[in-house]
């Protein structure tokens, strides 16, 4: 079969990652797409959970392959993408897919798939909000969160291509509207 698919896009630190794992809790018939990156593992990290972990060389090697669904630069030598494989093996399984990725992957997806996705947009309340989120992770340099930061001022501009918006401005609520919206989309 094949399933439908579910995305997730915000900028970095608007809390879309802890959406995501929240949905994957209460709707059995979701599975998450691990995505392949190449950037450096984190220490809280686990390959072929968090992501399928590539050298830059492996990573470029697929692209040339023509493996990937989508893929992005996300940062300088950082690529991301979505393997088919990894699609194929969940609906294989039956499930649906959810998917974390940045903005432009994510209309990306919505754009080849229409109808069978959903494109939903995590809005964080506010930049300054996001900056310190990012601090807090304590896992972003200085450079990094100034990156992240950078990147996060245009892609607020891209909320209202996608089909929902999700505010997080309290996390409760988040994960309400956020459960309100898959549930609705699934049946
Ligand atoms: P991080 O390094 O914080 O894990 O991720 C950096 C950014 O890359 C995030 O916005 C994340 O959602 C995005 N990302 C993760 N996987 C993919 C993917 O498969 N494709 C694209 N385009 N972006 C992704």
């Amino acid at each position: 079969m094949q399933g439908k698919l579910i995305i997730f896009s915000a900028p970095s630190g608007a809390g879309k990652t802890t959406i995501v794992q929240h949905l994957l809790k209460i709707f059995p018939e979701l599975e998450f797409s691990v995505s392949a990156c190449s950037r450096p593992m984190r220490k809280d990290e686990t390959q072929g959970i968090d992501y399928y972990f590539l050298s830059l060389d492996e990573f470029k090697q697929k692209i040339a392959n023509e493996e990937f669904i989508e893929w992005e630069e996300v940062y300088k030598d950082n690529f991301y993408g979505t393997l088919k494989s990894e699609v194929v093996r969940i609906w294989k399984k039956g499930k649906h897919i959810i998917f974390d990725m940045d903005v432009v992957g994510g209309l990306n997806l919505k754009k080849q798939f229409g109808k069978e996705s959903l494109a939903i947009f995590v809005m964080p309340p506010s930049i300054e909000h996001l900056e310190k989120r990012l601090q807090s992770r304590e896992t972003e340099t200085p450079e990094s969160i100034k990156r992240r930061i950078g990147k996060a001022e245009n892609e607020l501009q891209a909320a209202i291509m996608f089909d929902k918006i999700v505010l997080n401005d309290t996390l409760e609520h988040a994960l309400v509207e956020a459960e309100k919206i898959v549930s609705d989309f699934l049946n």
